[in-house]
């Protein structure tokens, strides 16, 4: 079974040829493929140029390698109320997804584009759409309604939805795999609650393998600090800085996004240079720093009231799975939520071979967890089963 997965951004296309083998969680890396076309617009004509290029590597590849294709997963950012599961792409799909692009105008589009661009470079290749929202359709109602007029939601479609499901996907089952190995708790108990910090960043509350409550929102603006977004801020800002700074909502809407952040009170919004002004003492940094912290455990918290108590917290992505800095002072402090780090542990980067590295003390009651995330392995499992029951149905 392998696999084609495609990242299909306004001016890139990310693609990774993964080849599942017999078991879904280990792949075999010697036949894999990966790379980025980038400059779409510019270098590159457009996504029909750029999956073109995709095209001639996978099949220089696999002539080498004697593999052969057997679908394609899509990364697909927003599937609205209409999609809570990887869904294999019809016309009817395509159409929905261009439907949705008002809730992702950044990137539903975009995505579309690599669809319509690979069915015509790789002809006849079932597709599968695998929804970064998907994860997030548990949610209970009082969690994902905001409270706004009832007829918004019906009408406009505005609840939360929440991102990065690929990933707190992956991260939490391989989250709760390890705490019934290493702790006999049943899984359909588990109470875990996963940080996605990277330069986009978002919390997840995870019961029982479902996602029940989770950070970003209508669209990946709210909830945590981010490299350039805000994250959460008074929705009232819209009024006010159109009274008194003269912003339109557009201009006010970019800066939340794009200006706001880390690079917004720092000027930096990569976590390493940050890094390096804090241990050079830098008070515009640390100001930055302390905001983004104090956010993730004002959420930790939160969480923990959700899911009436934690089992685990897991740090993935760029600054979870590598700072050091960033995970210990997240967890400073919090010995009377059963939270405690262990300093050695947590030192350096990376993980052991299975993948997961604790960090938390033996008196710890909490397992804190390092996992890294592998979300394009997550949509060729995805893809993979959904090409499965297909088969089986005939
Ligand atoms: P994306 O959301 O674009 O996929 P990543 O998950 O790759 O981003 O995370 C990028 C972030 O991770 C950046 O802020 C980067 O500075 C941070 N990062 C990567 N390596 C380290 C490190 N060793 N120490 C601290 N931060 C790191």
């Amino acid at each position: 079974m392998t696999v084609l997965v495609i990242n299909c951004g306004s001016s890139s296309v990310k693609f990774q040829l993964i080849d599942l083998g017999g078991d879904e969680t280990s792949t075999r890396q010697d036949d894999e493929l990966k790379g980025v076309i980038e400059r779409i617009g510019t270098e590159t004509p457009d996504h029909m140029a750029a999956l073109g290029l995709v095209a001639e590597r996978v099949q220089a590849h696999l002539s080498k390698t004697g593999g052969n294709l057997t679908a394609i997963g899509h990364r697909v950012v927003h599937g609205g109320a209409e999609y809570s599961e990887p869904t294999l792409i019809t016309d009817q799909v395509i159409e929905t997804i261009d439907r949705l692009s008002v809730l992702a105008p950044l990137h539903n589009p975009a995505n579309n584009d690599g669809i319509r661009a690979a069915s015509r470079n790789f002809p006849g290749l079932p597709q599968v759409a695998v929804f970064d929202t998907a994860f997030h359709a548990t949610m209970p109602k009082a969690h994902r309604t905001y409270a706004v007029p009832v007829e918004w939601e019906h009408e406009y479609g505005v609840r939360r939805y929440g991102f990065h499901g690929t990933s707190h996907a992956f991260v939490s089952r391989a989250c709760a795999k390890w705490l019934q190995a290493e702790r006999q708790i049943n899984p359909a108990n588990s109470r875990i609650v996963v940080l996605h910090l990277g330069n986009g960043a978002s919390a997840c509350a995870v019961a029982g393998g479902k996602s029940v409550d989770t950070s970003m929102g209508l669209t990946p603006l709210p909830g945590l600090v981010m490299g350039t977004r805000s994250g959460d801020v008074d929705p009232a800002v819209f009024g006010h800085l159109n009274r008194v700074a003269d912003m339109s909502v557009e201009e006010v809407e970019t800066a939340l996004n794009r200006d706001s952040g880390m690079a917004g009170l720092c000027g930096d919004g990569d976590m390493r240079a940050i890094e390096a002004r804090l241990a050079a003492g830098d008070e515009q940094a640390e100001l930055a720093m302390n905001v983004y912290i104090h956010r993730i455990r004002s959420t930790i918290g939160a969480y923990i009231a959700t899911l009436g108590g934690v089992d685990a917290v897991a740090f993935t992505a760029g600054v979870g799975e590598n700072s050091e800095t960033v995970r210990a002072k997240i967890a400073t402090g919090l010995e009377g939520l059963g939270i405690s780090l262990d300093a050695n542990r947590n030192k350096g980067r990376g993980s052991d071979p299975s993948g997961i590295r604790e960090i938390s003390a033996a008196s710890s009651t909490v397992s804190l967890l390092v996992i890294p995330t592998n979300e394009e392995l997550e949509i060729a499992t995805q893809t993979n089963q959904v090409i499965t029951r297909l088969q089986q149905r005939g």
